[in-house]
């Protein structure tokens, strides 16, 4: 009854009023719920000619405005979609080039105050058995990531209950960064910790930059006002939409300035969302110089005793989610785009070519289950189910096949290419310079340490041509960058450019 009432008070001190109205505009909200769907009306169709005009600004990797992105959202015209999608593919390589960043989530507990009707953690899901790992339990998970699988990168995702408050993300963060295990040829551990978070005040956002997060990702679900009432309800934290949406403000406030924004799919119409997502960025380039560092756009997955996931009105079938791809790809331009194991082998397949950037392998969402093993895959402890469970090993084989080389570069962070750098970086093409070397230096190391036989052989591959490049390409970078390659080889660890 006490720890009741004591997370009953603990829920109500959490929303800061002033932390909302500062952001706001005269009262207002950068996102018009009819607005939107006047601007869907509106541009309905166009001529090929502003399409292919349309087309030629998101190359030069421009913002697209709310109008423009309006008109792709409703193009029907097969080779007029053709014609997009092969865009994308262009813009997509003229600012990440053919690197995929890989990545674990990791969920360190599955206790939540709210109840969101979607997620298997809601509160009122009593067949949900609940636990919050111990920083000795998260060490264990991490042993395992880095050491056996070998990830670099996490997203590590936290319920919203006093038992995981700031002081145990921070506490949890740096158990992380502790843990370095000795691996084949050299050392592996987790050098980046991207944080999936319920809505944070300034001054606990402040410490999560102290603890050295890497983005700081917190998904809106829906813009759509009615349809987030209808889905959060009204008395729990997560029922204050404003809240959420201006949770990022208060990110790049307390300096954080990686941040990712993301809608749960399915929900609400989708070309309602993607329009949300662009005002969003248009926002934060707005107010702050710096659009989003990643789009995020799970599609909802049933989830263990959880009905509202069964029979839903507003999924998102393949072909549609192919064309939000590429309309998010196309009208924020610059933006990493991550799509996770919720989706099937074949559909993230696709999704590689048309524009995203990130995905994660050997991925378990069960608390505790990199180290308990398959046991904690069952329902009970998870919050929906994946749709490809395939191992880094066998993820990172495919994408070498197809010509992409996986980028374990954990240097943007680390040495202040964040936020307005990196926005310029990106917008220019001349990230690129930086973090092809990066990638093969990364790339080598996860090969020398992890690779399986099959793997490395294609690997291997793979990583003469990226040399090949990088000697013509940059040929001034070429002798630092073959010294670096060499220390690599011989067994040194986390060097970048
Ligand atoms: N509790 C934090 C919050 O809600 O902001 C973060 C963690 S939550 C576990 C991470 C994300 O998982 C949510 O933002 C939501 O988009 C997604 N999610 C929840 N239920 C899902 C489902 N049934 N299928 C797919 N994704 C889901
Ligand atoms: Fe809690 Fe997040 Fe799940 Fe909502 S989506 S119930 S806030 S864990």
């Amino acid at each position: 009854m006490d720890t009741i009432i004591k997370t009953k008070d603990w829920a109500a001190g959490r929303i800061k009023e002033d932390e909302i109205k500062k952001y706001m505009d005269n009262g207002r909200d950068f996102i018009d719920d009819s607005g939107i769907i006047e601007k869907l009306k509106l541009n309905k169709t166009a001529e090929p000619s502003r399409i292919m005009e349309i087309l030629k600004k998101s190359l030069a990797v421009e913002t697209l405005t709310p109008d423009e992105t309006a008109l792709l959202l409703n193009v029907d015209d097969k080779d007029m979609l053709d014609e997009m999608e092969k865009t994308a593919a262009e813009v997509k390589r003229k600012v990440y080039d053919n690197r995929i960043v890989t990545f674990a989530p990791l969920y360190l507990g599955n206790k939540c105050v709210n109840n969101c009707f979607y997620c298997g953690f809601r509160s009122e899901n009593d067949s949900s058995s609940r636990r919050v790992l111990e920083f000795n339990e998260v060490k264990k998970e991490i042993e395992v990531l880095t050491g056996k699988i070998g990830h670099k990168r996490l997203v590590v995702v936290y319920g919203e209950h006093p038992s995981m408050d700031i002081d145990y993300m921070t506490g949890s963060i740096k158990a992380i960064y502790s843990v370095s295990v000795q691996t084949k040829k050299g050392h592996s551990e987790i050098r980046r910790v991207n944080v999936n978070a319920p809505p944070l005040s300034v001054s606990e956002l402040r410490k999560l930059k102290e603890a050295g997060i890497g983005t700081y990702q917190v998904f809106q679900e829906t813009y759509n006002r009615q349809t987030y009432a209808n889905v959060h309800p009204v008395n729990t934290i997560k029922g204050n939409y404003r809240w959420r949406l201006y949770s990022m403000h208060r990110a790049m406030e307390a300096g954080v300035d990686d941040v990712g924004i993301g809608v749960l799919f399915g929900l609400h119409d989708w070309r309602f969302e993607v329009m949300g997502l662009l005002y969003h960025a248009i926002e934060l380039e707005k107010k702050f110089g710096i659009g989003p560092h990643t789009i995020s756009f799970p599609r909802l997955e049933p989830a263990e005793n959880t009905p509202f996931t069964k029979n839903n009105q507003n999924s998102v079938s393949d072909e549609d989610f192919k064309k939000l791809i590429t309309v998010i790809r196309l009208s924020v331009p610059y933006t990493g785009m991550i799509i996770t194991a919720r989706e099937t082998r074949a559909l993230r397949k696709e999704s590689f070519r048309l524009g995203v950037t990130q995905t994660d392998a050997s991925s378990r969402i069960g608390i505790g289950a990199y180290s308990e093993g398959n046991t904690c895959q069952e329902g009970k402890k998870q919050q929906f189910f994946l749709g490809d469970t395939r191992s880094l090993d066998e993820v990172i084989k495919e994408l070498a096949e197809m010509g992409y080389i996986t980028s374990f570069c954990t240097a943007g962070y680390r040495c202040g290419r964040t936020g307005l750098k990196i926005m310029d970086l990106l917008r220019t093409g001349t990230e690129g310079k930086f973090c092809k070397q990066n990638a093969v230096l990364t790339f080598r190391e996860w090969l020398d340490d992890f690779a399986s036989p099959q793997t490395l052989e294609i690997g291997e591959k793979l990583i003469s041509k990226e040399i090949e490049e990088i000697k013509t390409r940059i040929p001034k970078f070429y002798g630092e960058f073959i010294n670096y390659y060499d220390r690599v080889k011989s067994g040194e660890r986390d060097i970048y450019v």
